[in-house]
This record gives structure tokens, C-alpha cells and sequence, in this order.
């Protein structure tokens, strides 16, 4: 669960034994357009009449609100983390394979290799094309392509793809699009860098972001946990209906530009 920024609400609810409209949900994210994906009609529970997310901050913004308090970040003494989940170890956080947006081509292409043709997939190669922004990942097998999936980072690469598109000439089978250059640890939301260039900050970033022990989100003792005992096991209907999100063309008048955050 992670990425859209607006699909954590319901573990708390469950858990914690409250309602929807009692729970200010705050997010962190490295992106302001967050702000108006939160405020989408989508995102919107009628029955509670309430937002999934009420407030979006981002990481730049959480620092700048710190400054402000005179709290310094590296005085600071790491604090446990919170966990929502009894048999979650709250000591060490965990990320995902496949990079700082999402992994979810890594995923997807794992998983479809696995499932279609009965392939394990330890490490997903990418294969740079035009930029680094824009790589290919295939799955081959006896000189056959099997699954042909792709990167495109930035609009100069979207771009790229939608002329593909247009001209007919997109060989993939999944597309992971994403609008920064670099992908989300590049978000415009992020800590600008002061006295260093934007580019050594961004390396920086990434190194770090790496650095990270990762789990398959399967592997989770949270995951397991929230679908056996939350939502009635994997593919159930509940778990169809909280986790998949659809999105819809927003009208001009109900367009989140006029929310003030
Ligand atoms: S790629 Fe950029 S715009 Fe897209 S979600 Fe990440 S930070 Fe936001």
C-alpha cells in the first residue's frame, strides 16, 4: 500500500476502532500534486462524508515547518515507529524492490513472469534506451520475447511514448509512466539542496533510498495480517473494493485548484 498517498485510511479505521470522519489524515509526500489527488471527487467517502486524506504536506514543506520551530533534524533522537500492525516489528522501516516510485514494475513484471510462464525472476535488468529516464526490461525465453515492459520518466519521455502510441509502434505490455525525471525521489515537493548542486542531493538520495532493507510486499507480516484479518483473504471482494481505486476526468468546477492547503 503506498503511492497514491490516499489509499492508508482504512487500517486505521479498522484498528483503532474509529470513524472515517474522526481521523485527520495527514500524508508526507514528495510531490504537490498530491495535494490535488487528495482532493479529487475520487477520494471523497459520501457515505461519511469525509476526505481519505485530509492534508497533504511534503517533505520540503515538512522541513521549512521545522525551521521554523528551530528543530534541527540531526539533533533529533530517532523515535520508534508507529505500527499499526501487532506483529509488525516497529524497529526498522522497510521499503520495496524496484526503485523510489513504487517498484510496481518490478513487481508486475515479477509476478507476471511467474505466473504466465512459471519463471523466477531474481534481479530485473533494465536496459537503457535514449536517456536513463527511459529503459526497457524484457523477459526472454528460447529467443522469444515474453514480456516487454518499459520506464518513462519526465514528460520528454511520456512524450516519446505518446508518439509511440500514436503511431501505433509501442511494443510494451506495461508502461511504468512517471511525471519527474528520476521518478518520485526527484519530486518537486522534495528538500532543495542549499549548498550542494540538485543533481549530488538527488545522487545522494538515491544511495540512501537503496540502502533501505527491502521485503516482497507479500512477505510483510502487516500484508498478510490485514488481508486474513481485515479484508477476508487475497481477491476477496472487500479487498477489491478498498484497495483498487479508479480515477476519473475531474470538471473544472470541482477541480481541487481552489482547495487552500
Ligand atoms: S513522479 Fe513526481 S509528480 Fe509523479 S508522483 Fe512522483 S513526485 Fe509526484
Amino acid at each position: 500500500m503506498q503511492g497514491s498517498g490516499n489509499d492508508s485510511t482504512f487500517p486505521c479505521l479498522f484498528m483503532q476502532h474509529v470513524t472515517p470522519d474522526k481521523i485527520y489524515h495527514v500524508t508526507v509526500m514528495p510531490c504537490y500534486d498530491k495535494k490535488l489527488e487528495a482532493s479529487r471527487p475520487d477520494f471523497f467517502n459520501q457515505e461519511q462524508q469525509t476526505r481519505d486524506v485530509d492534508c497533504v504536506v511534503t517533505t520540503g514543506e515538512v522541513f521549512k515547518l521545522l525551521e521554523e520551530e528551530g528543530v534541527s533534524l540531526s539533533e533529533l533522537e530517532p523515535a520508534p515507529l508507529d505500527g499499526l500492525y501487532s506483529s509488525v516489528s516497529t524497529q526498522e522501516p522497510t521499503s520495496h524492490r524496484g526503485g523510489g516510485s513504487g517498484g510496481y514494475l518490478e513487481h508486475v513484471f515479477r509476478h507476471a513472469a511467474r505466473e504466465l510462464f512459471g519463471i523466477h525472476v531474481d534481479e530485473v535488468t533494465y536496459r537503457p534506451l535514449r536517456n536513463k529516464d527511459f529503459q526497457e526490461v524484457t523477459l526472454e525465453s528460447e529467443g522469444r520475447v515474453l514480456l516487454h515492459f518499459a520506464v518513462a520518466y519526465g514528460f520528454r519521455n511520456i512524450q516519446n511514448l505518446v508518439q509511440k502510441l500514436k503511431r501505433g509502434r509501442c511494443p510494451y505490455h506495461y508502461v511504468e509512466v512517471m511525471a519527474c525525471p528520476s521518478g518520485c525521489l526527484n519530486g518537486g515537493g522534495q528538500l532543495k539542496a542549499p549548498d550542494t548542486s540538485s543533481k549530488e542531493l538527488l545522487q545522494h538520495v538515491e544511495r540512501l533510498y537503496s540502502m533501505v532493507r527491502t521485503e516482497e510486499p507479500e512477505d510483510v507480516p502487516g500484508v498478510q495480517e490485514l488481508y486474513r484479518d481485515w479484508l477476508h483473504g487475497e481477491g476477496s471482494e472487500q479487498a477489491s473494493c478498498l484497495l483498487h481505486t479508479s480515477y476519473h476526468a475531474v470538471e473544472k468546477a470541482s477541480s481541487g485548484h481552489s482547495i487552500r492547503w
